[in-house]
C-alpha cells in the first residue's frame, strides 16, 4: 500500500524515463513474482504501477509510460476516472456486499436499465450481471441453450471468449489458450471468418461479406443442420485474433439467416463495447441488432464486472436460480459502471474514439510508406491495429512485432502484441490521453520501426 501514489486526471501527462525499463525496483518485485506468482499467468513489460491516469502509467521507479493498452481495452474512460472513483468510494462506505441474489440494491437494476437502453435493438431487453467476460459468454450460451433447447454453438476462426472450460472450447488458438487442458467443451463448431487482408493474400480478392457469410451457412448447413444450432458467437471486431474487421455485409448476412432458423445471433462486445470503436457498440457500426449482447472490459473503468443483455424472451427462457454467482453485480462494480455510462455519455468520449483512431490511421499510414513491412492498418476508433508481415512473401512477422514493442516498451511507449499469428500490434489507449501523448507515442513507434529496419 505505502508504494501507492495519487492517480486519476492529475498525474502529470508526459512521458517521463528516470531508470532502465523495468528498473531495479520492479526487477526486484519481479524475482518476487517469480518465486509466488504461478507461471501459467504471464506478463506483457514487467514495470510494476504506483498511479495511472489519463494517459500515463507510472511505475514504482518512476519511469511515466505511454498508455496504449488500457489494461486490454478496459481503462478505457482513464484509469482512476474521476466519475468512476467518486461512486465506488461511496458504495465502499455504504455496504460492500450483500449478494444481489440475497438482498439486491438499486445500482444493480440501474446497470441493467441503462445496458438495456444503450445496447442495439429498441426490443424490450432484460440484463443478467457477472464478474467477469468469460462468465457472461458462458452464460450467453446457457440462456441460448435453454431458450432454443438446442445444443449446437457456432464460433469462428481467430476467435476469443475466454479462459474458462466452455470459452477455451469457444476460443480458436491452441497456445497458450486450450493445448494441455482437455477435455475441451463438446458441440463446438469452428466457421470461417471474414477476413478481408488474408483472404485477399489467399485468394487474389477480398471475399465479399455476403461470399464469406456463404462459406458460414453452407458449413452449418452442410456439418450441423440450422435446426440443431442454439447459437451463433461472434465478436463484431475480433480482438485477440487481431483486430479483424469483417467485410462489410458479413454480419448483417449472419444475423438475418440466425433470424431465419431461430438461431441465437450473440454478439461479444467485451472488447469492442462501451465507446471504444468511436459508437457505444461495434454492431452499431452495421446496423446489426443481437439478440444478446455480451459486455464487460470498458463497463465499468477498471472494476470487474461483466453482463449480458438481450431480448426479453431469450433471457427469461431461465428459470430463477439459473443464472448468477455470489459476486455478480457486485455493488462496488455496479457503482463504478455508472461512473464509467455516465462518463461515455458525458464527457464526449466516444467522439473521441473516433478522433484517437484517425491521429493513429494517419501516423501509422505514414510510417508504413517507409516500412512495407505493414501489411495491413485496420480497425475503428481507438481499436486500431497493424498487421506486420514479410514485404516479398506476405508471411506473418512475428519477431518484428516483437522487436517494436520491446523497442516501445524500453522507451516508455506500452503497446501490446496479438493476432493468432502474433504479428499484430494493437493500440488501445485510454479515451482519456492527450493529443500531445498520443504524438509523442507514435513518434517512438515511428522511431521503434527505423530502429528494427537497421
Ligand atoms: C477479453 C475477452 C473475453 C474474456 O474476458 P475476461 O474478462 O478476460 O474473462 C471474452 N471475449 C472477448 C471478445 C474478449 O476480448
Amino acid at each position: 500500500m505505502t508504494t501507492l501514489e495519487k492517480g486519476g486526471a492529475g498525474l502529470p501527462q508526459e512521458r517521463k524515463l528516470v531508470t532502465e525499463i523495468p528498473g531495479p525496483k520492479s526487477q526486484e518485485l519481479e524475482s518476487r513474482r517469480k518465486a509466488s506468482v504461478a507461471g501459467g499467468v504471464g506478463v506483457s513489460l514487467p514495470a510494476y504501477i504506483v498511479a495511472a491516469g489519463g494517459g500515463i502509467l507510472k511505475d514504482i521507479d518512476g519511469n511515466q509510460i505511454i498508455d496504449l493498452g488500457s489494461g486490454i481495452a478496459v481503462t478505457t474512460v482513464g484509469n482512476s476516472n474521476e466519475r468512476v472513483v467518486e461512486r465506488a468510494t461511496e458504495q465502499l462506505g455504504a455496504f460492500t456486499h450483500t449478494c444481489f441474489m440475497v438482498n439486491p440494491y438499486e445500482g444493480y437494476v440501474e446497470v441493467a436499465e441503462a445496458l438495456n437502453r444503450l445496447t442495439p435493438g429498441s426490443f424490450e431487453k432484460r440484463s443478467a450481471l457477472f464478474n467477469s467476460g468469460a462468465e457472461a459468454v458462458e452464460n450467453a450460451i446457457k440462456i441460448a441453450r435453454a431458450h432454443t433447447k438446442r445444443n449446437a454453438v457456432v464460433a469462428f476462426d481467430h476467435a476469443y471468449h475466454g479462459r474458462t472450460n466452455l470459452t477455451m472450447a469457444l476460443t480458436a488458438k491452441a497456445h497458450p489458450y486450450k493445448a494441455g487442458f482437455g477435455p475441451l467443451a463438446g458441440e463446438v463448431y469452428r466457421a470461417p471468418m471474414s477476413y478481408p487482408y488474408r483472404d485477399n493474400l489467399t485468394y487474389g480478392t477480398k471475399v465479399s461479406g455476403e461470399d464469406a457469410a456463404k462459406r458460414v451457412m453452407t458449413m452449418i448447413d452442410k456439418q450441423i443442420g440450422a435446426e440443431n444450432v442454439a447459437a451463433i458467437l461472434i465478436e463484431p471486431i475480433q480482438g485477440e485474433g487481431g483486430f479483424i474487421v469483417p467485410a462489410e455485409g458479413f454480419l448483417p448476412a449472419l444475423v438475418e439467416y440466425a433470424n431465419k432458423n431461430g438461431i441465437v445471433f450473440i454478439s461479444d462486445e467485451v472488447q469492442a463495447g462501451f465507446g471504444r470503436t468511436g459508437k457505444m457498440f461495434a454492431s452499431e457500426w452495421e446496423g446489426i441488432e443481437p439478440d444478446l449482447v455480451t459486455t464487460a472490459k470498458g463497463i465499468a473503468g477498471g472494476l470487474p464486472l461483466s453482463a449480458v443483455t438481450g431480448r426479453a424472451e431469450i433471457m427469461d427462457a431461465v428459470g430463477a436460480g439459473g443464472l448468477g454467482g455470489t459476486y455478480g453485480g457486485n455493488p462496488t462494480a455496479v457503482a463504478a459502471a455508472l461512473g464509467a455510462i455516465e462518463a461515455y455519455e458525458n464527457d464526449g468520449l466516444v467522439e473521441r474514439a473516433s478522433a484517437i483512431g484517425e491521429t493513429i490511421v494517419d501516423r501509422m499510414t505514414k510510417i508504413q510508406s517507409a516500412h512495407p513491412e505493414i501489411g495491413d492498418i485496420r480497425g475503428r476508433g481507438a481499436m486500431q491495429a497493424v498487421e506486420l508481415v514479410d514485404a516479398e512473401t506476405s508471411e506473418p512477422k512475428p519477431e518484428l512485432a516483437k522487436a517494436v514493442a520491446d523497442y516501445a516498451a524500453k522507451n516508455g511507449v506500452l503497446v501490446l502484441v496479438t493476432g493468432t499469428f502474433g504479428n499484430v500490434l494493437r493500440f488501445l489507449p485510454p479515451l482519456s490521453i492527450s493529443d500531445e501523448l498520443l504524438a509523442d507515442a507514435f513518434d517512438v513507434l515511428e522511431a521503434a520501426f527505423d530502429e528494427a529496419a537497421k
